[in-house]
């Protein structure tokens, strides 16, 4: 029987880890993947300026919450390319009321917050980070810490995010435990898995863009370049990608691009869907990098944040080579928007140098990139949404798959995982073992 013919549009972390599950039955899919710029990874990527390795999104990864992309580091002999964090990189700072401070500050005020969170009622609805946060632990605490925490991952708002769809975790463990304490302490007794990569935080060596070189060369399925798909439709069965010089057949399609580009491309196969996809928002941001030859910072971190009531336009710096006890000094600075002129980001990055971290040396390295659509919001009613999306999805087309971070997760970890799930439900039901 001839193979089916599989179409992947998107090359990012979605997109890999989708052709990376169906490789596992190559000899049942036969799989092209199509990408609309010239390399591989999406916002995951990495390259030299003046011999500084600048990251171009994520950059560093949790060990105890990157059990599938350390999977893949295996699985592809990569493992000697990790780059473990150094025994700093575990501090974290806040900027705030014109000073830094350690997180978190173990205070009577924390500690006697934490204790009578236990008896906090449960509320079982959804609600915001914030509400959800203040609610549990006080005003203090979802402003000092649980808002700064948001915008480090989200670069988003705690007032209108939703808890059930940002920390799902948090949600379940006051539904089955009546209180987030009680949950943690009662799960720290469960025996958790633990990785034999020992550095609590890692990236790779030669950067983010090596693993996914790497991880390209082993997919066996060839990725197209340059090709931006402009339409998709479904002609007597067999669905149609166009891009500005080809016409891509497949029987089904996987779309691992960003929402927006997903409605678009659904607009008249799949109008609600499209309609439902149009509607998620995005935080725009733009990346800041610094660089100085040698050792310039007053202190070892992974870096710190800055809470929404500073009303700064940085929402945090990252140490970038600190946290790996590197010799030279790389930080990146994330800065609400991507609407700065050049001269506006000079200022922040002199604010940044000179105020905050007071180094007086002029940068060696000064670049930026702005990024439009950068990380996609779970606002309040995202759950809802998502499932209406998927509904309309299975309502309006048939052979045509969802996988991307504006659905469960936008940790890269997350894209794998959650591309996986689908990948398995779609494509490996009622095969020959
Ligand atoms: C600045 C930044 C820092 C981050 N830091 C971290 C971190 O430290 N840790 C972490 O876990 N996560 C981090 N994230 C989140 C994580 O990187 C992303 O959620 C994840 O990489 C998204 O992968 P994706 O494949 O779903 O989407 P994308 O990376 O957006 O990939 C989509 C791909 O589709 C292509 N495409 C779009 N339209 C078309 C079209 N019409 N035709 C063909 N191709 C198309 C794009 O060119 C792109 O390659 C960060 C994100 C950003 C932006």
């Amino acid at each position: 029987m001839a193979k089916k013919r599989i179409l992947i549009l998107g090359s990012g972390i979605s997109g890999l880890s989708s052709a990376w599950h169906l490789a596992k039955k190559s000899n049942e899919y036969d799989c092209i993947l199509l990408e609309k710029s010239k390399t591989p990874g999406g916002w995951m990527g990495s390259h030299k300026e003046q011999d500084f390795l600048i990251e171009g999104g994520p950059r560093v990864f949790k060990t105890s919450r990157n059990a599938e992309l350390l999977q893949i580091v295996d699985e592809i002999d990569f493992a000697s390319s990790l780059l473990p964090s150094s025994p700093t990189a575990k501090a974290r700072f806040l900027w705030t009321d014109g000073k830094f401070q350690k997180v978190p500050k173990l205070s009577f005020s924390l500690l006697h917050s934490l204790w009578k969170e236990r008896k906090i009622p449960p509320v079982f609805e959804d609600e915001t980070i914030w509400d959800f946060a203040a609610r549990r632990f006080g005003k203090d605490i979802a402003e000092k810490l649980v808002d700064p925490m948001v915008l480090g991952i989200y670069a988003g708002d705690s007032k209108t995010l939703s808890v059930e769809a940002c920390f799902p975790f948090l949600k379940t463990l006051e539904k089955e435990h009546g209180s987030v304490i009680k949950g943690i302490f009662s799960l720290r007794k469960k025996k958790k898995k633990k990785s034999t990569f020992r550095a609590p935080l890692f990236s790779f060596q030669e950067g983010t863009g090596s693993f996914i070189q790497k991880w390209q060369e082993k997919i066996p399925f060839p990725i197209h370049y340059d090709q931006e798909i402009t339409s998709l439709r479904k002609e007597n069965g067999i669905w149609k990608a166009q891009s500005q010089n080809q016409t891509w057949e497949a029987d089904e399609v996987i779309l691992a691009i960003p929402a927006a580009s997903a409605a678009k491309l659904l607009q008249t196969e799949a109008p609600k869907t499209s309609e439902l996809l149009q509607s998620i928002p995005y935080e725009d941001i733009t990346t800041l990098h610094l660089g100085w030859k040698g050792d310039v910072l007053p202190f070892s971190a992974f870096g710190y944040l800055v809470p929404t009531l500073e009303k700064e336009p940085v929402l945090g710096v990252l140490f970038d080579t600190k946290m790996f006890g590197k010799k030279d000094t790389l930080i990146t600075v994330m800065v609400r928007g991507a609407f700065h002129s050049r001269e506006e980001l000079k200022n922040i990055a002199k604010r940044v140098a000179t105020h905050h971290l007071k180094i007086s040396q002029e940068p060696d390295l000064f670049s930026y990139k702005k990024m439009a659509r950068a990380i996609p919001q779970y606002v309040i009613g995202h759950p809802q949404k998502k499932e209406a999306l998927l509904k309309a999805l299975k309502e309006e087309t048939e052979d045509l798959h969802l996988v991307g971070n504006y659905l469960d997760g936008v940790s890269v970890n997350d894209c794998i995982k959650n591309a996986g799930k689908v990948v398995e439900a779609n494509f490996f039901q009622n095969l020959p073992t």
